[in-house]
């Protein structure tokens, strides 16, 4: 089967549907460390990263992204991360390029090597070695012949700029897609939303947007003023969105790792498949066609997203067959009262209960306020200290 390219879906207004968040389900998983949050999983648990690409497959993605999340080398080398080490840069971005390819010619799916911000970067190194950093996955994925790239997660515009250059030039000019992990506030040095859809167009970024950091509303709000500014200076790029699977109202410019349940209670604010309707149809009307998720985004999102664009796509995946749309094969449950629930207006109009008799709907952020260039965010090889994991004040005095 010859598979038409990203560039070709696109411009023919196909809708591209990413996947879901790899580093989050493999740590619930028992596969991912967080802290670190580094992908040697594809060399140590590669059926586990396999299965979850299959999940996705199965749920309607036709993009498997390769499980290259933070597999910059020194990000495998941070912080006391052993990971450089032991498996080396190549080892584990070959690796990921391996297992993407083996699922995608499972079906319609096309594979996208991803890169994400660097230590460099934040410790302030500079644009000629944030990009030898970036060469070393791009060798792997240009070797093991990825379909597109994918630069997502940066949450500095200036980074992502080096990074598309960076993707371009060594890719010998693969499709490029550019994504931060930002929300309508801008980036973390205060540039616009708008202001960096511009930039990262510019830089040559063949499809920008947002990724991570957000829920699907939150990202909906950012992605609007990006295609704002674009329209405004007569550019013409694709966009693409790949928010969080969980609900984030309060958070502010530095987006979820500033809520106090991160990483580890944030379950309450899960999106149920229902809110991922309404994500999908908002995108779709925005005119975003390359639409995925991130973290916390589970194969039952990207299943609702399918689903709510049946009709637009022609498409319906092996995964719906266990699954009809908007509840309706609680037609086959015996008790009546869940059989009344098989409708959508029940479905879309229910507003879930959290069970949690002392949750607030609302945290505050620690907006903590430290950006690339101050000394808290100097990364090192060397484990972290005592000193080190004490809070803020231990760096202001
Ligand atoms: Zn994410």
């Amino acid at each position: 089967m010859v598979k038409k390219g990203l560039m070709e879906r696109l411009n023919s207004d196909e809708v591209v549907i990413g996947d879901g968040g790899f580093v989050f389900a493999l740590e619930k998983r028992g596969y991912v460390k967080a802290g670190p949050w580094t992908p040697e999983a594809v060399v140590e648990s590669p059926e586990a990263v396999k299965q979850l690409h299959r999940e996705f497959l199965r749920a309607g993605s036709t993009v498997m992204q390769t499980f290259t999340f933070y597999a910059s080398e020194d990000k495998l080398d941070n912080r006391g991360n052993e990971c450089a080490a032991k498996y080396g840069v190549k080892e584990i971005n070959d690796a990921a390029c391996r297992l993407a390819r083996e699922v995608a010619n499972e079906g319609d799916a096309l594979v996208a090597g991803g890169i994400s911000q660097t230590p460099a970067y934040l410790s302030g190194l500079g644009k000629e070695k944030v990009q030898a950093e970036f060469k070393k996955q791009v060798d792997s994925f240009v070797a093991n012949k990825v379909d597109f790239l994918i630069a997502e997660y940066f949450e500095h515009v200036e980074e992502i700029e080096w990074a598309i250059e960076a993707l371009k030039k060594f890719s010998g000019g693969m499709a490029v897609c550019a994504n931060m992990c930002i929300g309508e506030e801008g980036d973390m040095h205060g540039v616009s939303a708008g202001e960096c859809a511009v930039r990262m167009a510019k830089a040559g970024a063949d499809v920008v947007g947002i990724n991570c950091h957000f829920g699907p509303v939150e990202v909906m709000r950012g992605i609007r003023k990006m295609k704002e500014a674009l329209d405004k200076e007569g550019i013409k790029v694709h966009l693409m969105t790949q928010p969080l699977g969980f609900h984030t109202p309060d958070a502010k410019a530095q987006g979820f790792i500033d809520l106090p349940e991160f990483p580890f209670g944030l379950e309450p604010r899960i999106c149920t498949r229902f809110d991922m309707h309404a994500y999908a149809r908002d995108a779709y009307e925005l005119g975003v066609r390359y639409i995925g998720g991130c973290c916390g985004f589970e194969p039952y999102h990207i299943r609702a997203l399918t689903q709510e664009l049946q009709e637009e796509r022609g498409v319906i995946p092996e995964g719906s067959k266990k699954h009809l749309p908007w509840g309706s094969s609680l037609e086959l449950h015996t008790k009546p009262w869940v059989r009344a629930r098989a409708n959508r207006p029940y479905w879309e109009n229910l507003k879930p209960a959290s069970g949690r008799p002392f949750s607030s709907s609302m945290s505050n952020p620690d907006q903590w306020g430290v950006t690339a260039g101050h000394k808290a965010l100097k990364q090192h090889s060397e484990k972290t200290t005592k000193d080190e994991t004490g809070g803020l004040k231990n760096y202001t005095s």
